[in-house]
């Protein structure tokens, strides 16, 4: 998409903001782990610092780590409900389910597999799509759901993604997707595959008609689904330390022969690389996401910190 103003400085400037954040939220952080007491009751464990920490606790912390920051894989519901402002959501396609086109079978049949996911889930697939209001901005929102099937993306994630977009279209709203996603559902074969192509092409009929997509990137994003639209955003945002990778590290290990350098295919190495416009933290997600659309719709907005609206 085109727009009448610098994003590269525009990235820049909304990413020393995060940068600042982030290490207001770092010193936060260390004066929790000098004074933590026992905490009681349900324990979850900390994937980084390896800490105990209290479940209540890491829930009302967005299930982030109040020790080191290590952001947990979070609900898609959980997510929609920070982003989107109270009761504004309205969900579409919820009925929408798998075919099994190919009738795969591997240790057990796929309808099978989608059955028992459904029932775990309490969810039809792998994503969550609807219209709703950010911070009072119309959008298209999309969240993918990790504990369904790894987020694979099937037929039914690209079909619900697609009409998600051509429907802000219609309605002349921005698009969000946040991805989690192990990539193309294998189970669907070429008719998971075509789903990149699918979404892909309506994400540049999104592009033509002038509104903004951001592609929020969150642990982790890899094959068909960092191959595609996840990388697709006018501005492409990360959580801190997700994988985000086509292939993960270890098949590229046994690949090339070679040892990978420390934190590759991490949010922070990608950004470094410029794969990855900024890396915001959750607590500061919606803020952020307002904000930059605010910015890219050319709505008037300044927050007194140095960012100003683009001219016409
Ligand atoms: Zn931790």
């Amino acid at each position: 998409m085109k727009f009448c103003f610098d994003l590269e400085m525009l990235i820049k400037d909304l990413c020393l903001n995060e940068e600042i954040k982030m290490s207001e939220n770092k010193q936060e952080q260390k004066s929790n782990k000098e004074k933590r007491s026992v905490p009681l009751g349900v324990w979850n464990k900390c994937d980084n610092c390896h800490e105990i920490l209290y479940a209540k606790e890491l829930n009302q912390n967005k299930k982030v780590c109040a020790i080191c920051g290590y952001h947990f894989k979070f609900d898609a519901w959980d997510r929609i409900n920070l982003l989107i402002d109270h009761e504004t959501f309205i969900e579409y396609d919820h009925e929408m389910t798998s075919a099994d086109p190919i009738k795969f079978e591997d240790l057990k049949m796929y309808k099978d597999r989608i059955k028992s996911a459904m029932a775990k889930s309490g969810r039809k697939d792998a994503v969550i799509t609807g219209e709703g209001k950010l911070s009072g901005l119309k959008l298209g929102l999309g969240v993918m759901d990790f504990s369904f099937l790894g987020g694979s993306m099937g037929s039914v994630v690209g079909e619900k993604l697609t009409r998600l977009i051509e429907n802000s279209i219609k309605e002349k709203m921005p698009v969000i997707i946040v991805s989690t996603s192990g990539g193309a559902r294998m189970q669907e074969s070429m008719c998971s595959l075509m789903q990149m192509a699918k979404v892909s092409a309506t994400l540049a009929k999104l592009s033509e008609a002038r509104l903004p997509f951001i592609s929020v990137l969150a642990d982790p994003t890899t094959g068909g689904v960092s191959a595609s639209f996840a990388m697709l955003g006018d501005i492409n945002m990360a959580e801190p330390n997700a994988l985000i990778a086509f292939a993960g590290p270890r098949v590229i290990e046994q690949t090339i022969r070679q040892k990978l350098p420390e934190g590759f295919q991490r949010t922070e190495f990608l950004k470094e690389h410029g794969m990855i416009d900024m890396i915001v933290e959750r607590e500061n997600m919606k803020h952020t996401l307002s904000r930059t659309l605010k910015i890219l719709l050319n709505l008037n907005y300044s927050d007194g910190k140095g960012v100003k609206n683009a001219k016409n």
